[in-house]
């Protein structure tokens, strides 16, 4: 049976104090969710400050990128076994931000994957098309190529450890939410897409979340599909009450599709 999971990306927002007081309101309600796996991706430099904020509740820690080296002359970057000594649990890999503005590409994003499991980090793994792609009808095209490239020779348990955030491109921050149906369209290729390399019963048990302008009043519909598992959240997760509310548009009993 998968477990829901939502988790906040706060991208390159908040100071450091309003990083703290945000973790330890999330914090303090998570006990509320007891069904619901929850972690918050702070920027790196306040990854130290909220792990303390959320030490000993329910909600845990990630990262929102990494360079997949362990160590060396890589001057800026954040190496895995950093974020592991962190307390870090998740890493955010391959959001289409850093797809977009840092030229990251699918092989680039499959050794992110890798060095993420030798450092014991579960990877949060983005896939999604952009506005022309959809237009074009070649949304399904688009998730099967960035699939077997950026999830390429991962072994069946590295598989159901991986979670993939379904997020359309042009859903990212624009207010334009993808209809439950047009998401669930996509959760369902990617698990027929893990069937066919590996099972169902490992198809059956990766979570996949959706982001993209998930608010607390579409949460709820786009929750309530079958294969949907959870959300990642961007600009709702920056307030403690948005983000508590998405949450608990999680009902117990779902997705209805896990098994
Ligand atoms: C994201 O950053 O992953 C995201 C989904 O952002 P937003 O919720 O703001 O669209």
């Amino acid at each position: 049976m998968r477990r829901p999971f939502i988790a906040g990306n706060w991208k390159m927002h908040l100071t450091r104090a309003e990083a703290i007081a945000l973790a330890e309101a999330v914090a303090q309600k998570a006990e509320n969710f007891p069904h619901v796996d929850i972690a918050v991706c702070p920027p790196f430099v306040y990854l130290e400050a909220v792990g303390r904020a959320i030490a000993g509740s329910r909600v845990a820690l990630g990262a929102q990128n990494m360079y997949p080296e362990s160590s060396g002359a890589f001057t800026g970057e954040i190496s895995p076994p950093m974020l592991s000594d962190l307390g870090c649990r998740y890493v955010i890999l391959g959001h289409s931000e850093r797809r977009q503005w840092f030229g990251e590409k699918d092989e680039f994003i499959n050794k992110k994957v890798h060095a993420a499991f030798k450092a014991g980090l579960r990877p949060i793994v983005c896939v999604g098309e952009q506005l022309a792609e959809r237009e074009a009808g070649q949304t399904l095209q688009v998730i099967r190529r960035q699939f077997e490239g950026s999830l390429a020779d991962l072994t069946a348990e590295q598989m159901q450890q991986t979670v993939i955030a379904y997020e359309p491109v042009w859903a990212i921050g624009t207010g334009k939410v993808a209809t439950p149906h047009q998401a669930e369209e996509v959760h369902l290729e990617l698990r027929k897409l893990i069937a066919q390399r590996y099972n169902t019963e490992i198809s059956q048990q990766v979570v996949i979340q959706y982001g993209g302008s998930v608010k607390p009043d579409n949460a709820g519909e786009l929750f309530s599909q079958p294969d949907i598992d959870g959300a990642l959240v961007g600009g709702a997760s920056l307030k403690a009450d948005q983000f508590l509310a998405i949450i608990a548009g999680m009902k117990k009993g779902q997705p209805s599709g896990g098994r």
